[in-house]
């Protein structure tokens, strides 16, 4: 047992709160306090190497082998979120795990060996109940390569967290997951292929005003641009002061507790709250 599976495991989780870990790229990890595991666009192979030829420039968090999980997330299927290696893996070692993710997915998890009834249909600006945990979803703008990528909000309970994937600076289709009031905000800032950099993802961190936010998609795969982390710090610091905009280590943990915040009756009423599933 590594010591990343060791702390994902068994680390304490305050009630109300979540513990996330940066996997790489746009790769997270979350566990619940009741111990649900949960994986968002985990990109834990060379898979962008053997398709594309982008090499991998720094290690995974874990192996896809290490991956224990009961929900995995997709907000694109593009290789480094939808990673066509790690995802046959996962869904092997993890027979109960369900996937979440938007039409684009479809073809890729069915090429992964995750059946039908273990997929769930992110649509866009919906609001999605997945047992103990809600995902809302509103558009990114990922261009005509992946048109059903979307932006999420992952809804823990006692604290949310949202998710660019990749996508431009679209305030205007955000809104809804800034009305959510998240406590941390995970975006892109690698500002290539059509992405935020530093400096637009840190307006989108101005503009969600979060407790927390934590810059991913960079310094993984050299040609999608090397990204500016300490930019990002620097940014937020002037357009943002009371964020706190930090940066954490593939495979490091961070506990995140709740905060009090007002209820996300925007959304509630504007979304259905069926989930839905594929049909092949
Ligand atoms: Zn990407």
């Amino acid at each position: 047992m590594s010591e990343w599976t060791d702390d994902f495991r068994q680390a304490d989780v305050p009630v109300g709160g979540v513990r996330l870990y940066w996997l790489g790229q746009a790769g997270f990890a979350f566990r619940t306090p009741a111990g649900r595991r949960i994986f968002l666009d985990p990109y834990l192979s060379d898979a962008c190497e053997r398709l594309h030829g982008f090499k991998r420039l720094s290690l995974p968090a874990l192996r896809p082998e290490e991956v224990e999980a009961d929900w995995v997330v997709l907000t694109h299927e593009h290789t480094d979120h939808l990673d066509p290696d790690a995802i046959p893996v996962i869904a092997r070692n993890n027979p109960a795990c369900r996937f979440a993710a938007p039409a684009g997915c479809l073809a890729g998890l069915a090429a992964a060996g995750v059946p039908a009834a273990r997929r769930v249909l992110l649509e866009s600006n919906r609001r999605h109940d997945l047992g103990d945990l809600v995902v809302h979803t509103v558009p990114a703008d990922h261009g005509d390569l992946a048109p059903s990528a979307v932006a999420l909000v992952l809804d823990f309970g006692g604290v949310r967290v949202m998710a660019t994937g990749d996508t431009s600076w679209r305030p205007v289709l955000f809104k809804p997951l800034y009305d959510l009031n998240p406590d941390v905000v995970l975006p892109a800032i690698n500002g290539v292929f059509g992405n935020m950099n530093h400096v637009d993802a840190a307006r989108l961190v101005s503009e969600a005003k979060p407790r927390i936010a934590i810059p991913c998609h960079f310094w993984t795969l050299a040609e999608q641009g090397g990204g500016d982390p300490a930019g990002f710090i620097h940014a937020c610091a002037t357009m943002c002061p009371d964020v706190k905009a930090m940066l954490v280590r593939p495979g490091e943990g961070l506990t995140v507790e709740s905060f009090p915040k007002p209820p996300s009756s925007v959304l509630q009423t504007q979304y259905s709250e069926a989930s839905i599933q594929y049909s092949e």
